[in-house]
Formats: structure tokens, C-alpha cells, sequence
């Protein structure tokens, strides 16, 4: 929380000794001080369009912190206007890096205002986005249809690719303009398949070593992360987030996040201050008291989905679980699944033997499960891709993906495993 030299809090303690502290620790108390605060235990919501400065001599450093001045990436020293900063967002963005180990996170209104500020901050016209492909459909839609407007253009490639097809790719990218960002999305959705981030970036350095800057590598993480995966590690520089989902993780709110290196989101931020879609401050203290139990809700979700997928994957009326944790041992998937990932997570995709007749029989049947779009919330949410979030996709496109009219799509929620299991075999005796 950056707040005027005489008003900063005490360092933040993020060690006992040599003794680091885990993430799950530190989220009730890092980055606040209550002396600052009245005593208050919790942060209070900073609702408030504007900050008073103490002198004009601070509000002159604090915009030309803002305004980039001196090198500073748009971060003043002290608050200044809503737009920019406030107590609540900073807060929550000092706890969301720690998951990662990050240097620092910017967070947004929502995932994809966080995706979209991001892609312009670094494309330029006569740029070239690389991608893995299928994206989140917001997502793809700002990379093929929106960006191509501004003369920026893509080149795809599936996420399962091999190295050898990354280094092809790379070469088709280059011969085409400056690549401006390697955009990945990892696990696809909905077909689950996870990307090599580490080859990603191993192919990356091949193709631009010698040039002085890399294209960033970013990473929709929404799905497995903060917890069961931190591509960071693996060589990615930014981490993207839908917060509206597991760091929300109650359905109850809209946000995004970008998560890593400084040098980058210096760029974001300044685009951030001109632009807007910093995260209100309800809403940021929303997630702060989200990432107090990220995670317990986020280990108790994983648990139950491998209990669920275990008695799907048997029943007679069921044709495929596509779950991480059912990975075919020894494939490709499973080595990128064992050296990126700590959990299966908990969405998943459930092929019911039969078509839309037998997926819908199923999902007007359950009871405990709600039937909505969406994912990562304490309550357990199921839903037809082919019919709803992918209706707008070109059949051939749809077929290749595997959003056939017999998938079901399904979140796991924090419920008692027992119930779930007993609300789809039900759901499963009407189809
Ligand atoms: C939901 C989602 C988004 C978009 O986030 P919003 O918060 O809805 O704007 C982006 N990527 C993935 C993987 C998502 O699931």
C-alpha cells in the first residue's frame, strides 16, 4: 500500500527467521497495517474518488510517478486519484503476487478487461500475436477480429503442440512482422489440453535469442491457478487471470489480474492509468477476503472433483471423463501435466453416451448442481458448451475442438462429495 513516506506501513513480514511463510498465511494480514486504519482489524473500503496530498510538492512526485516521468512505470509513490490507485486494489495486488512469487499484479474490472489492456499495451501496427489455440471466446475474439483492425494479426497453434512444431511456428510468426506477445491458454477449454509452457519458452529462445527483447510470453492461468499451477515457474512472464472465478471463487463478483514481471506491467499500468479498468475498491476487498480461503475452497473443490470423476468414469451411461487426473500415463500430456501442474483442478468435461437429448435430460435433472456458464465457485455448476458458451462456433471448428452435443461441462464446487456423487447418479438415471 503506498501511501506518503510519514503514513507507510511497517514491512510486511513475509519470514520467521529463515522460516518462509505460505501464501495461505499471509493472506489475512500482508500489505496492511491497522495503525494506519483506526485500529481496524480488516482494511476498511476506500470509497473514495479522490486522495489529499500534504503538500503540492508531494503532488507533483506522486504525478510524475504516474505519468512515467522518471522510469517509474506508472506507479506513484502515494495515492492519488481512484483511477489510478487506492488503498484496496493495492493491497490486493501485493497479495495476489505472492501465490507466484511475482514481482508485482495489476488487477482489473474484469478478466477480459485485464486481457485487453494488456494485448494493446504491447502491439503495435504490423505486429503479430502468437497464440495457442482454442482461447477463452472473448479472449479469441480481441485477437482475431478486434486487433486485425489495427493491423495487428495472429498465427495460431493447437496446445498440445510439440517443440517442433513451437520452433515452425515461431519461423511463420517471424516472416510475418515483429511479434509483439506469445498469448497462451492453459488448460483449453473445453477440451482440457495443456500447453508446454517450458518448450514454449525453450522455442521462444531459439527463435529470438539474439534479438534485445523477447516477445513476453502470457498465460490465461484462470483455470488452475494461483494454486495447482504457476507457469511463472516454467517461464512464462505474465500470468492472466479471470478473479472472477477459483480467486473469486463465489459467484458473486467480476474481476482480472495480470501477475509478474515488473518490467512488463509497467507498460500495462501506464496504459491502466490512461485508459481505466482498475478493480473498484468493494469489489477488491471482496477478493481479499476471497483469497483468505483460496486455499481450502480450492483444495476442498479438487478433492471432490476426483471423488465425482472417479464414479462418472464408471457408470454405463457415461462415454468419456475429460479430467486431468485421468491422463493416459506415459503420454504427452501427462509429462507437460507432471512437470507444470500440483492438481487436476476441478472443471472438467463429461461426454454422456448419446447426444443434446441425453445431455439435456441430465442437466434439467440435477438438483444440487445449478445449471449456469461460469466456473470456480463454491456451488457446483453444469453446462451444455455445444449449446451455450460455443453455440457461435462454426461446426467444423466445434467438431474438431470435440464440443460435441453429448458434453457436459462441469465445475465442482466445495459441497459434500457424497451429495454430488448422489445428485448425477440421479441426474445420470434420467438420461
Ligand atoms: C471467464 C474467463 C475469462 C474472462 O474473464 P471475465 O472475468 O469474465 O472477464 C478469461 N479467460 C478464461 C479462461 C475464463 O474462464
Amino acid at each position: 500500500m503506498s501511501v506518503t513516506e510519514s503514513r507507510r506501513p511497517k514491512d510486511a513480514e513475509t519470514h520467521i527467521g529463515n522460516h518462509k511463510l505460505d501464501p495461505s498465511t499471509l493472506m489475512m494480514g500482508y500489505g496492511f497495517d491497522p495503525a494506519l486504519s483506526e485500529g481496524s482489524l480488516k482494511p476498511p473500503i476506500f470509497l473514495t474518488s479522490t486522495f489529499v496530498f500534504d503538500k503540492a510538492a508531494d503532488g507533483k512526485r506522486f504525478f510524475e510517478g504516474i505519468t512515467n516521468k522518471h522510469g517509474s512505470g506508472g506507479k506513484a509513490e502515494g495515492l492519488v486519484y481512484s483511477r489510478f490507485n487506492g488503498p484496496n486494489q493495492e493491497i490486493l495486488e501485493d497479495r495476489l503476487k505472492i501465490w507466484e512469487d511475482a514481482e508485482t499484479s495489476l488487477t482489473f474490472s474484469s478478466g477480459m478487461t485485464a486481457i485487453a489492456t494488456l494485448l494493446l499495451a504491447f502491439v503495435r501496427p504490423g505486429d503479430v500475436v502468437i497464440h495457442s489455440g482454442p482461447l477463452y471466446a472473448a479472449t479469441e475474439s480481441i485477437i482475431n477480429k478486434i486487433l486485425p483492425q489495427f493491423g495487428v494479426h495472429y498465427v495460431d497453434f493447437p496446445a498440445g503442440a510439440t517443440r517442433e512444431e513451437l520452433d515452425e511456428v515461431m519461423a511463420n510468426a517471424k516472416a510475418k512482422g515483429r511479434v509483439a506477445m506469445i498469448y497462451l491458454e492453459s488448460p483449453a477449454n473445453p477440451t482440457n489440453v495443456l500447453v508446454d509452457v517450458e518448450a514454449v519458452a525453450a522455442a521462444r529462445a531459439a527463435a529470438f535469442g539474439d534479438e534485445a527483447e523477447l516477445p513476453p510470453i502470457a498465460i490465461d492461468n484462470t483455470f488452475l491457478g494461483p494454486l495447482w499451477a504457476k507457469p511463472l515457474a516454467q517461464g512464462a512472464d505474465i500470468t492472466v487471470y479471470s478473479l472472477t472465478k477459483y480467486a473469486g471463487g463465489h459467484s458473486d463478483l467480476v474481476a482480472g489480474g495480470l501477475v509478474g514481471k515488473q518490467s512488463l506491467l509497467d507498460k500495462v499500468r501506464l496504459m491502466r492509468n490512461t485508459m481505466g479498468g482498475i478493480c473498484d475498491p468493494n469489489t477488491a476487498w471482496m477478493l481479499m477476503r476471497s483469497l483468505e480461503t483460496l486455499e481450502l475452497r480450492m483444495t476442498r473443490a479438487g478433492e471432490n472433483a476426483e471423488k465425482v470423476c472417479a464414479f462418472l468414469r464408471d457408470h454405463p451411461k457415461v462415454e468419456k471423463v475429460g479430467y486431468l487426473g485421468f491422463l493416459e500415463e506415459g503420454s504427452r500430456q501427462a509429462d507437460i501435466y507432471e512437470r507444470h501442474c500440483t492438481g487436476a483442478g476441478s472443471t472438467f468435461s463429461l461426454y454422456l453416451k448419446g447426444g443434446e437429448r441425453e445431455a439435456f435430460a441430465f442437466l434439467d435433472t440435477l438438483k444440487i448442481a445449478k445449471l449456469a456458464v461460469s466456473l470456480g465457485g463454491t456451488e457446483t455448476l453444469a453446462s451444455a458448451p455445444a449449446a451455450m458458451t460455443h453455440l457461435s462456433v462454426p461446426d467444423e471448428r466445434r467438431a474438431a475442438l470435440g464440443i460435441s452435443d453429448n458434453l457436459v461441462r462441469i465445475s465442482i464446487g466445495v459441497e459434500k462429495a457424497e451429495d454430488l456423487i448422489v445428485d448425477f447418479e440421479n441426474a445420470l438415471r434420467a438420461v
